[in-house]
């Protein structure tokens, strides 16, 4: 079976899982996009009001803030793979409980399994904790590390940057460091 196939057949999984509450109050599950190609996939937390409303990733403003410090490395949206670690809305925005995390990461292993990125970009937190450890942003952001054969490189998740200007300039920070390793 191509990539192609096997990802739109896990999203169609996705889009009608039920394996943790969150399934009840969302409007649509956002499994994420891009190309199955992609060498690059970008990570961020959970689906917010207008990722529920659309069906799609970063649609927001986080996602507006993310895509033009991804154009100031030369990364177009159309060549990264975008998701989270929750593909469906926590009420009201709130932090994901460990159990949705644990229900939901199956999901994310298989779309990392199947797209076989180079490099997985975390943003922020929650997605630093779930595939790498217990590390606070606040210090691992603008590292790389290599765990499990897999390299990923940690930031700020975009909507603490639109919160916070310093965390904005550090994030802009961490995107210049990370295209010294994309050229
Ligand atoms: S958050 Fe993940 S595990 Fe929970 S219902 Fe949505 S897709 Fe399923």
């Amino acid at each position: 079976m191509t990539r192609r196939k096997q990802i739109e057949e896990l999203h169609e999984i996705i889009r009608k899982c039920t394996l943790c509450p969150l399934h009840e109050t969302r409007t649509n599950a956002v499994p994420g996009e891009g190309p199955c190609t992609a060498h690059v996939m970008i990570i961020g937390e959970a689906p917010g009001a207008r990722e529920d409303e659309s069906g799609r990733p970063f649609v927001g403003r986080s996602g507006e803030l993310l895509i033009s410090l991804m154009h100031e490395i030369g990364l177009s949206r159309d060549s990264v793979f975008i998701t989270s670690i929750l593909k469906s809305r926590p009420p009201k925005n709130r932090t994901p409980t460990q159990s949705e995390i644990s229900a939901c990461k199956p999901h994310l292993e298989r779309q990392i399994e199947i797209i076989n990125p180079k490099i997985i970009i975390l943003l922020g937190g929650v997605a630093i904790s779930s595939l790498v450890g217990p590390w606070k942003v606040s210090e691992a952001h603008g590292r790389f590390y290599e765990t499990d054969g897999r390299t990923y490189f940690m930031t700020y998740h975009p909507a603490a940057a639109l919160r916070f200007p310093k965390v904005k300039v550090l994030m802009r920070e961490d995107f210049q460091t990370l295209s010294q390793e994309l050229v």
